[in-house]
């Protein structure tokens, strides 16, 4: 079959425009192979894995030679129970957790993917963008093909169901080795878990033994809560079979000469407890912190981590200065997403909803504020302001990262390049817009030092502007509005 109909010729801009529409995901994926509680055990990875995603979860599991799905929107607590966890039976099992722009949070897109092949049921789950997905979906729908969600992720079932290859594993090597980008995924088959990692190894995923069963998860947080042993990571360009209880590793994919390993995941996405190619991230934020106070030094009384994400790197930061920590700025761990707003707006309401200054400790004191990350600058915008409104005498912002100058095309949300105030904004200028008396980021060079110690290369496009795959030319969110699902209808 081949030749686009010819209502659908599609000019190269639109292609690239398309291809362009990259599909902000950011996910976990967790799997298990050869446990009795498959999916109670999956329900508690993706528990650990929240943070990777809290627009949607869901599990399937295999049992009898069919797959039991069950996906929903919100919490991972949200969406399961026990009553609806017995229902997944089975010893193997796969499970995922999303997190996507506003426009594209609906329940079609929530993962992990489900179809029938004429090998049998899969499922797969997929962390990670792939750069190439728009053009093949053109591709594919040129020639019949239908998808029903909007996320890259379904590019990769189609390309399996279409493959001619023999076995299902190979059918998902065929499917691979067409698409560009990140992806660290799981498959559930009729029987087994397949996992692979793209070969540049962007996202992490990791390889764990519970009980004699197999254990998957994008991080090591997660083999820790279940219990688990870490066995080791997968590695870039691997793709792990495990089926009746034993592992086969293959390495069908040529190998970039390095690796290009998100390093946003060391300093925000990944949680400190987790190791990332075996190194902890705790340590390496803490050590971006020291660095961060060696660069940019200030004359102050307290260094206060802005939201927990700047907790290791504001503790490194008081290390290395002297200077002492204090956690002036407390947090509501209970702000759920719809609270309610007062129809007479309160000033900085929004954000004291989620947390609060100690004016005790911040009045009449010079404060450092450490943070991971600017990408609008909203969030250091308000901050700075309720540290003024507590009487802080001087605030000074120390920022553990490069100036975030690219969006991310391979796995992590960031909004357009325009929207990124590095991008359109010089740091003096950034300072003035953010209130603050002082503005410092770390360099790209301390960061790519500091990184050298990861023993494994990095990708830094969003601070460095070099991709290490290349994309389209623009961004923007999704153009596409199939259908939108309004009921679960599971109950
Ligand atoms: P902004 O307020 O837009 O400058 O965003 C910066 C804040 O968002 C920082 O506190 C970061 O820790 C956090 N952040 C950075 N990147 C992301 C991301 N991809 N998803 C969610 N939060 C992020």
């Amino acid at each position: 079959m081949s030749g686009v109909p010819g209502s659908a010729p599609s000019p190269d801009e639109v292609l690239r425009e398309r291809e362009a529409d990259h599909f902000h995901d950011e996910c976990g994926v967790f799997a298990v192979h050869g446990h009795p509680e498959a999916a109670h055990i999956t329900y508690l990875g993706l528990y650990a894995l929240q943070h990777r995603g809290q627009e949607s979860a869901g599990i399937v599991s295999a049992h009898a030679g069919e797959h039991l799905v069950m996906r929903g929107m919100g919490l991972v607590a949200d969406v399961f129970n026990e009553a609806r966890l017995a229902r997944l039976r089975g010893r193997h099992a796969v499970g995922h957790v999303r997190y996507s722009t506003a426009g594209e949070s609906e329940l079609r897109n929530a993962q992990p993917f489900c179809a029938t092949t004429d090998s049998g049921p899969v499922a797969l789950a997929h962390n990670g963008n792939l750069v190439n997905a728009a053009r093949i979906r053109h591709e594919l729908e040129g020639r019949g093909a239908i998808f029903s969600s909007t996320s890259d992720s379904e590019v990769i079932v189609h390309l399996l169901a279409r493959s001619r290859e023999a076995t299902l594993e190979e059918r998902l090597v065929d499917a691979l080795s067409r698409v560009r980008g990140a992806y660290s995924l799981v498959m559930l088959t009729r029987d087994g878990v397949v996992a692979a990692r793209d070969p540049h190894g962007f996202r992490p995923l990791s390889l764990g033994r519970l009980d004699g069963a197999f254990v998957v998860a994008s991080e090591t947080c997660a083999l820790d809560l279940i219990g688990a042993e870490f066995e080791r990571d997968l590695e870039p360009g691997e793709m792990v079979v495990l089926r009746r209880g034993r592992l086969r590793s293959l390495r069908p994919f040529p190998r970039p000469s390095r690796q290009s390993f998100c390093v946003f995941e060391h300093i925000y996405f990944a949680r400190p407890d987790s190791k990332l190619e075996r190194q902890s991230v705790y340590e390496f934020r803490k050590q971006l912190g020291r660095v961060l106070a060696r660069e940019h030094p200030v004359e102050a009384d307290l260094v206060v981590p802005v939201l927990d994400s700047g907790t290791c790197a504001a503790l490194g930061y008081a290390e290395e200065s002297g200077i002492p920590y204090e956690t002036a700025l407390i947090r509501n761990h209970y702000v759920r997403r719809t609270f309610i707003e007062p129809a007479q707006s309160i000033r900085l309401f929004g954000v004291k909803v989620k947390h609060n200054t100690v004016d005790a400790i911040v009045r009449g004191r010079r404060v450092v504020l450490v943070e991971d990350s600017i990408v609008r600058g909203t969030t250091l915008l308000k901050i700075v302001s309720m540290f003024r409104s507590a009487g802080a005498r001087e605030v000074h912002v120390r920022v553990s990262s490069p100036p975030t100058i690219g969006p991310c095309h391979y796995g992590i949300d960031t909004p357009t390049r325009e929207e990124l105030i590095a991008h359109v904004r010089s740091v003096g200028e950034i300072r003035e817009a953010i209130g603050a008396d002082s503005l410092g980021y770390l360099s790209l060079e301390a960061l790519r030092e500091t990184a050298a110690s990861l023993k494994h290369g990095i990708c830094d496009a969003c601070f460095s502007d070099e991709y290490p795959v290349p994309v389209g030319e623009d961004e923007g969110p999704p153009q596409l509005s199939l259908f939108r699902i309004v009921e679960q209808g599971d109950e």
